[in-house]
């Protein structure tokens, strides 16, 4: 890295080092040097409570330090290879272990360039111990772990709180002792079995829910505090890994939150995470309880049918304008495959109820590429959009974001077929062409085939995926590229 770049790194560093407020004491310094690695965008990192949860811990233990690395701190900045630390500047390469949180099967395509730049070879039998010890973790860890398995040491695809500690405390004790480190529940180490156990140890969310330590100004919940207040999902559709990978469904009760709260006297401004958050079964007084309280509330999709007037009143009165709706797909038939029936007159009626209590927006979130889904499944999705927009005054805005279909594992449609290319692009024309008869008050968003394309490879793809990165981190050396946005994706 450049001196210019060094210095461009380090100024925008400080800036969102200044708009962060802390509310616990880490360390960075320790016997034992621990980074703690998202692969992605600083603002994301902020916001992810897995993330976080794994930076307070790691940092609470005595004689462990940790620090933090974002390949990309900003957007519209050029992608910064992460050779130095957030906190003070230290090179990667310095540190003894190495966290990394994906999130999304996405960032695996980070581990290239990563590893390119510090000059470590991506297949973890090639490393000798004066490299780091690497851990991989993260949902998107647990929906394919299989995937990383010949790159990271060792691979964490349970729950942080219960695997974390005990993972460091013995590399801290004893080094990389491969047996005591299988030993400890919910964690794989690869080179010792080829075949991880399923998790038996589940995190209690009450004893300790997962929150935002440092709140940054940059997170994607506009700079407010964010806690887990949820944790899995009661419903039962057969697409989502939320509800496959956090089970069994855990809320944190509105007691615990309040005591949180008492602890954290200075919010004003909460972002409430979970799966399913109206699934909550307080959530009603949670809203009511955070209203009392002057709480500005931030969520992401709410469940229409579990809006009641009260929820109504506290989202207006957080200045919540708009709402994100999830129908998934407007057939009724494949909404009985996916196990998410949805009945359709009420969901109307919610709407309009929304409409007259001065929402502005209503935004809908479909899938397409169903498994088995016809040309009339698409055109009942485009109907329930017409009958909304029927319903919607003309000042007000109504769009919908169609995503493709993608088989997860650990999900009930793990073996269904994953959409080939041509039949995305067939689907999308046919939306998109059924759409535009719709008027200017609605928008449309489409995700990209190549990035649904890619998503499906990676969730499915299985150790194979160390030779691939291998050879790219290669190229990556060889023409000294190492960011995304520098290396072209796989061939696939
Ligand atoms: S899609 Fe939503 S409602 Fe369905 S199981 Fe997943 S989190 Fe729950």
């Amino acid at each position: 890295m450049s001196l210019k770049h060094r210095h461009n790194f380090e100024s925008v560093a400080e800036q969102l080092k200044a708009g962060e407020k802390h509310y616990s004491q880490i360390k960075f310094a320790g016997k034992l040097s621990c980074a703690v690695i998202y692969p992605n965008l600083y603002s994301l990192g902020m916001s992810n409570l897995g993330f976080l949860t794994v930076h307070r811990l790691v940092g609470s233990m005595p004689g462990i330090g940790i620090e933090r690395f974002f390949p990309a701190l900003l957007p519209d900045s050029p992608l910064n290879p992460p050779f130095y630390s957030f906190e003070t500047g230290r090179p990667l390469g310095d540190f003894n272990v190495l966290m990394f949180s994906f999130s999304f099967e996405g960032d695996f395509d980070k581990i290239p360039g990563i590893f390119a730049a510090l000059g470590m070879p991506v297949i973890a039998s090639e490393r000798s111990n004066r490299h780091p010890i690497l851990i991989a973790g993260g949902a998107a860890v647990a929906s394919n772990s299989a995937a990383l398995s010949l790159i990271f040491d060792i691979i964490v695809p349970g729950e942080a709180e219960s695997t974390i500690v005990p993972i460091i405390t013995t590399l801290n004790d004893k080094g990389f002792d491969k047996e005591a480190i299988a030993q400890i529940d919910n964690v794989w180490v690869p080179s010792l079995s080829k075949t991880y156990l399923p998790a038996k140890a589940y995190h209690d969310v009450n004893a300790s829910p997962a929150y935002s330590h440092i709140v940054s100004e940059k997170n994607a919940f506009g700079g407010a505090h964010i806690i887990e207040v949820m944790r899995g999902c009661p419903r039962v559709c057969s697409f989502c890994l939320a509800r496959a990978i956090y089970s069994p469904p855990r809320a944190v009760s509105l007691q615990t939150i309040e005591q949180w709260l008492d602890a954290h006297a200075d919010c004003t401004d909460l972002g409430l995470v979970a799966p399913s958050l109206f699934d909550h079964p307080e959530v009603e007084e949670l809203f009511k309880m955070l209203t009392e309280r002057n709480i500005r509330i931030r969520n992401s999709s709410v469940k229409w049918e579990k809006i009641t007037p009260t929820i109504i009143e506290s989202l207006r009165k957080s200045n919540i304008t708009g709402l994100t709706i999830a129908p998934e797909t407007g057939s009724e038939r494949l909404r009985k495959e996916m196990r998410k029936p949805m009945d359709e007159g009420r969901f109307l009626n919610k709407i309009n109820e929304l409409f007259d209590n001065g929402f502005e927006h209503i935004k809908m979130y479909f899938v397409s590429c169903l498994p088995g889904e016809t040309d009339s499944d698409t055109a009942a999705t485009i109907d329930l959009i017409e009958k909304v927009l029927k319903i919607a005054p003309s000042y007000r805005s109504v769009s919908a974001t169609f995503s493709v279909f993608v088989p997860k594992n650990h999900t009930e449609w793990s073996e269904q077929t994953a959409p080939e290319q041509y039949e995305i692009k067939k689907r999308t024309k046919y939306i998109k062409s059924m759409l535009q008869k719709l008027p200017g008050q609605f928008k449309a968003n489409f995700e990209s085939p190549n990035e649904a394309l890619r998503q499906a490879y990676l969730s499915k793809v299985g150790p194979e995926l160390a030779d691939e990165y291998a050879r790219e981190a290669k190229e990556c050396r060889l023409n000294q590229l190492f960011s995304k946005n520098q290396f072209s994706a796989l061939e696939f």
